[in-house]
């Protein structure tokens, strides 16, 4: 059955056709079940028999992420980063005594997130990884969450958004920015929903920014309306400012991603201490 829809890459009416998310090569093959919750009750939304798939992009927009090389960019750093997440969860077991997934829920000593450094270029199991693509991964992650949208909000009042993603070339999405923090979640999205949430991000108070989350495991993904927002360290929208040729300069090969402890309202740790924000920005 075809489903006639518009296209959330480039706003266009025809037929959609399924969309891998995350991508096929990020390990999204096997049969899957989405679950609502709803008063605490679990219904199934949807089967699928090979990945996670939504009818949302026309068939050349769909083709054009494969061309570009982009769902293999993310599929490369997700393998690097989950490599990382082990290697830590094997020392955490190792000094803790605890089970290795208690690694998620924990904080740092001074209450703050749990980080992981991460220097990308080194050993991925037998394979030298040197060939890691920020311009790439982050076009995915930018593309991955205009996917989920129901509603033509960000890709009419903010085409900012949707030219950065199809763009090759060093570009922004100023005043918006996309943040990143690992979590021990399952596969969500948060649709229009959360487009009325107003949360302090910052621990000052009320505040207005409006924020779109996407969960692809072990990735949380923050889309948020203002610069400020969540904090530094976890913002990659940056990389946008490499080209899709470019790869990971050796200054970039060190990074420190915080864990979301997933028991709480989102990453809400990651919040708490202004001061510790602006010391993992700097
Ligand atoms: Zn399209």
């Amino acid at each position: 059955m075809t489903i006639f829809d518009w296209c959330r890459h480039c706003g266009n009416h025809g037929p959609m056709t399924e969309e891998h998310l995350p991508p096929r090569v990020a390990g999204n093959r096997s049969p899957i079940t989405v679950y609502n919750e709803q008063d605490g009750a679990l219904t199934v939304l949807r089967s699928f028999e090979a990945g996670h798939t939504i009818p949302s992009l026309c068939r050349a927009d769909n083709n054009k992420a494969s061309h570009r090389g982009l769902p293999e960019a993310y599929a490369l750093w997700r393998d690097d980063t989950i490599g990382h997440l082990r290697e830590a969860a094997a020392a955490f077991h190792h000094s803790s005594g605890q089970p290795h997934n208690d690694l998620f829920f924990i904080a740092a000593r001074e209450g703050g997130a749990f980080t992981l450094p991460m220097e990308h270029g080194t050993k991925l199991g037998s394979e030298h990884i040197t060939n890691l693509n920020p311009g790439k991964i982050v076009r995915q992650v930018l593309g991955m969450m205009l996917a989920v949208q129901d509603t033509r909000y960000l890709l009419d009042t903010q085409p900012q958004l949707a030219a950065a993603y199809h763009s090759d070339e060093p570009t922004s999405i100023e005043p918006f920015a996309l943040h990143l923090a690992l979590a021990g979640s399952g596969l969500c999205y948060f649709r229009n929903g959360v487009l009325s949430v107003s949360v302090s991000l910052t621990g000052q108070g009320a505040s207005s920014t409006e924020f779109w989350a996407v969960s692809f495991p072990p990735f949380l993904i923050f889309l948020t309306s203002g610069p400020k927002a969540p904090i530094e360290a976890t913002r990659i929208d940056r990389w946008l400012g490499y080209p899709v040729s470019r790869a990971f300069s050796k200054r970039d090969r060190k990074m420190r991603y915080p864990i979301a402890d997933p028991r709480e309202l989102l990453v809400a740790k990651l919040y708490q201490d202004q001061q510790r924000l602006e010391e993992m920005g700097g």
